[in-house]
């Protein structure tokens, strides 16, 4: 692939360390390409970062076709740069693409995109552990017309964010409340796929939580309210009679790299996982028997999020003392120790720059 680059005139200031907040601050520069049916990807080029301009009709703000993917770049001790998975993500953007009827990259350019524009903008991976450079690929249909059909053209775009550490305060576990009245997603919809349009649909229950003082909700299925599905934004897990368990991937839960790294890791521990149906009835019995030892959420975000309450209707339930649990703190030491470089990274997982 011929990337064209063009640089900026007005080189910004790398911000402070310990001022990085999540998403906030951009590098100097953006990755854009255009597709055109018939013709295909076309003018990859890195330009300055900057507003685009978009036609009124542009599909993108009438009909919601947008995926997106998220992925960080990370500084090592030794001072080098690596990703962590990076062609899961490659293909999961092409999965959403698929779903979502917007042109799928084939995958060795969006790795040769994802290398270029990240040792160009290196400058803005930050050094302390736990910082990264938030990687944001995404992809719109452009077409600028207001009829209902498959996209002719579309964008894809990389953009990066110099990001702060998700625990500058410690790990502090969260209180999560079960969402019975909104889904997030159903099977045979979208919510495999990362897509725009998921996060719009959840944001109501997640700010309705956020008002009865919880960070975030527990999403049950769609069609019975009964089986668990992710938390918030993220994949869950329970630890329940020493076992791992963690809703199976049914097309209406998000397959995360974190999950599935998580899954790896537990299972290389020595741990009994399974993937399966695991209803609200059995969380709740497990809480009220004393058997729930440990609850957490994971995405690349945080790597692990612990859950140390949990409620559902008017009762409040408290998970392992409102303390990080043994196997959470492992996952988080063992995951993000590889993703800095800190400890051997013996899954072959990192992809150094
Ligand atoms: C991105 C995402 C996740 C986590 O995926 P990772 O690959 O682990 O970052 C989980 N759930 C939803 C809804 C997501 O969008």
């Amino acid at each position: 692939m011929e990337i064209k680059i063009t640089k900026t005139t007005t080189p910004s200031e790398m911000p402070a360390e310990d001022k990085l907040g999540f998403g906030k601050v951009f590098t100097d520069h953006m990755f854009i390409m255009d597709y055109t049916e018939g013709k295909g990807w076309h003018d990859p080029r890195i330009v300055p970062f900057g507003r685009i301009s978009l036609h009124p009709a542009s599909t993108v703000l009438h009909y919601g076709a947008e995926i997106f993917e998220g992925l960080k770049a990370y500084r090592r001790a030794d001072g080098g740069v690596q990703l962590f998975r990076p062609m899961e993500n490659i293909r999961r953007m092409n999965n959403s693409a698929e779903r979502m009827s917007l042109p799928e990259i084939p995958e060795q350019d969006m790795l040769e995109i994802l290398e270029t524009f990240v040792k160009l903008e290196e400058r803005f991976v930050p050094k302390s552990f736990g910082t990264s450079l938030y990687l944001r690929p995404f992809t719109f249909g452009n077409d600028e017309s207001l009829g209902v059909h498959a996209v002719k053209s579309a964008t894809f775009m990389l953009i990066a964010s110099p990001s702060g550490s998700y625990y500058a305060e410690g790990i502090n576990p969260v209180k999560i409340m079960i969402e019975s009245e909104d889904v997030r997603t159903v099977r045979g919809g979208t919510g495999y796929a990362k897509c725009g349009g998921n996060y719009a649909a959840s944001t109501r229950a997640g700010e309705r939580a956020a008002k009865k003082g919880y960070s975030q909700v527990l999403w049950l299925d769609g069609v019975e309210r009964k089986y668990i599905e992710e938390v918030g934004a993220m994949n869950v897990m329970f630890k329940i009679d020493g076992e791992i368990v963690t809703p199976m991937l049914t097309g209406s839960i998000l397959p995360g790299i974190t999950r599935k790294s998580c899954i790896e890791v537990l299972k290389s521990l020595g741990y009994k996982v399974s993937e399966r149906l695991f209803s609200v009835e059995e969380l709740v019995s497990a809480l009220e028997s004393g058997k729930l030892e440990e609850a957490w959420g994971c995405g690349t975000a945080a790597v692990v999020s612990p859950i140390g309450k949990l409620a559902y209707g008017d009762k409040e339930y408290e998970v392992n003392g409102g303390k990080i649990g043994e196997v959470t703190q492992k996952l988080y030491d063992i995951l993000t120790g590889i993703q800095w470089g800190k400890i051997e990274d013996k899954f072959n997982w990192v992809y150094k720059l």
